[in-house]
């Protein structure tokens, strides 16, 4: 019995020595190595609620994360957490979000959840706001549904709007300003590496919707450098995504910041997100849900494996398009990406990037009068250059060694499930990759 024991136990011994030693060489490889542990998971970052100026209650707003497929939620309301007692009066609520709108919260959830006081049918009638941490038992499940605590630092410089959300944040940060946008955008970055560090934990965060009030420049966006992700598809339709005469679309300024950064300025590199910016639930109108998401691939469903996913760029940004896989293979230099594709849609596969040797002709934009205005400037065609096109659900881009970054872009020719412009069609961004600094 005895011997057997110790047999038995000097067996396992051996077994989880060679374990250990059969997972010594893993150890060196890159993430996109160990791909078997790691799963996709669907999130919005970027939501707003009655909290702010939104038009539903929180919970019902992530009720309907939860019921169309997604993992995790960050509510991103302005310069406020889901915390406290708050009252909101009813006919605010019904103001926003129709006269439906409280019926639709008791259908859900029942008179015994919704707190009000007050006479109904006067300007003392009154609902209470849930907390996140009263909601998020309704809400969550454990590897399926995860809400994570975040908040839309909505800062002002120079009179334009400077909105950066914090995912992951323990307590609210007050906007910080500044004399320029950059310097705000710098401030309130500060802020949140302060809090982070303070709190042991990851904060993510990321630059809003760059265009809305066409307040910050790619310029700027370069500039702060430990700025490491912005929006580069927002849903909401007030946030010009494709610019106009004198302004560059998001897109556009995605690889002007990133030529800048890693050719100049010896930052890292931007990485894209797609966010719906919600704050209309109800109708058609407004800023809706559903339009644009990140799908990100981590170990598990937790705010510190997601944001360091996001961290070493293991995730895409999507208005629509699925992929199977997207995967940098460093000893080969090729960057792959494999669409999920539906029946009876094409898709188009542009790999993007930026040479060494680029041309740096840069021009100010002018107005009418010939003076320099204050947005991002002309930048030659050799920036963010179109280096290969794939027609087909997926490709592959071999690198030539002279790239500062690639990145790939996946169009398809289907419609947009609700457009917040004109001709919008569902498509998916990787993540750039820096191939030489
Ligand atoms: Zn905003
Ligand atoms: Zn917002």
């Amino acid at each position: 019995m005895n011997r057997n024991r110790n047999l038995k136990s000097s067996f396992s011994l051996i077994r989880m020595l060679g374990l250990a030693l059969a997972l010594v060489p893993f150890l060196d490889l890159n993430a996109e190595e160990l791909n078997d542990d790691l799963q996709w998971f669907k999130g919005n970052l970027h939501t707003h609620t009655l909290w702010s100026d939104g038009n539903d209650f929180p919970e019902m707003a992530a009720k309907w994360y939860v019921d169309h497929g997604y993992n995790f939620l960050a509510l991103t309301d302005h310069n406020i957490l889901s915390e406290g007692e708050k009252w909101v009066k009813y006919s605010l609520v019904e103001s926003r979000g129709g006269k439906d709108v409280l019926k639709k919260y008791l259908e859900a959830y029942g008179d015994d959840w919704v707190v009000t006081r007050g006479e109904p049918g006067t300007d003392s009638h009154e609902i209470r706001l849930k907390t996140l941490e009263q909601f998020r038992p309704t809400v969550e499940k454990t590897g399926q549904f995860l809400m994570i605590q975040a908040e839309e630092i909505s800062d002002r410089s120079q009179g334009k709007p400077i909105h950066m959300n914090a995912t992951n944040l323990v307590t609210v940060i007050s906007p910080v300003g500044g004399e320029t946008p950059r310097q705000a955008m710098e401030n309130n970055l500060r802020a949140v590496q302060q809090q982070a560090r303070r709190i042991g934990k990851p904060i993510m965060l990321h630059l809003n919707h760059p265009n809305f009030g066409y307040a910050v420049t790619a310029e700027d966006i370069a500039a702060v450098v430990q700025e490491r992700f912005f929006e580069v598809y927002n849903g909401h339709p007030g946030v010009n995504q494709l610019g106009d005469d004198t302004h560059v679309s998001i897109e556009r300024m995605w690889d002007i910041a990133n030529t800048l950064r890693l050719s100049q300025l010896n930052g890292e590199v931007l990485y894209g997100v797609a966010t719906d910016d919600t704050h209309n639930y109800h109708g058609r109108g407004g800023s809706r849900m559903g339009r644009g998401w990140v799908m990100v691939r981590a170990s598990d469903l937790s705010p510190e494996s997601l944001i360091n996913a996001m961290n070493r760029g293991d995730f895409y940004s999507s208005s629509g398009v699925t992929l199977e896989s997207t995967s940098f293979n460093k000893k080969k230099g090729v960057l792959s990406v494999k669409v999920k594709p539906e029946e009876s849609v094409n898709y188009r596969i542009e790999f993007i990037g930026t040479r060494v040797k680029y041309d740096r002709t840069v021009k100010p934009r002018k107005d009418k009068d010939g003076n320099d205005l204050a947005v991002t400037r002309q930048y030659s065609a050799d920036v963010g250059a179109t280096l290969k096109t794939v027609e087909g659900p997926s490709a592959s881009y071999k690198v030539a060694g002279d790239e500062i970054y690639v990145r790939a872009v996946v169009h398809s020719d289907k419609p947009h499930v609700d457009a917040s412009f004109a001709g919008q069609v569902q498509q998916a961004w990787p993540q750039p990759v820096v191939i030489t600094k």
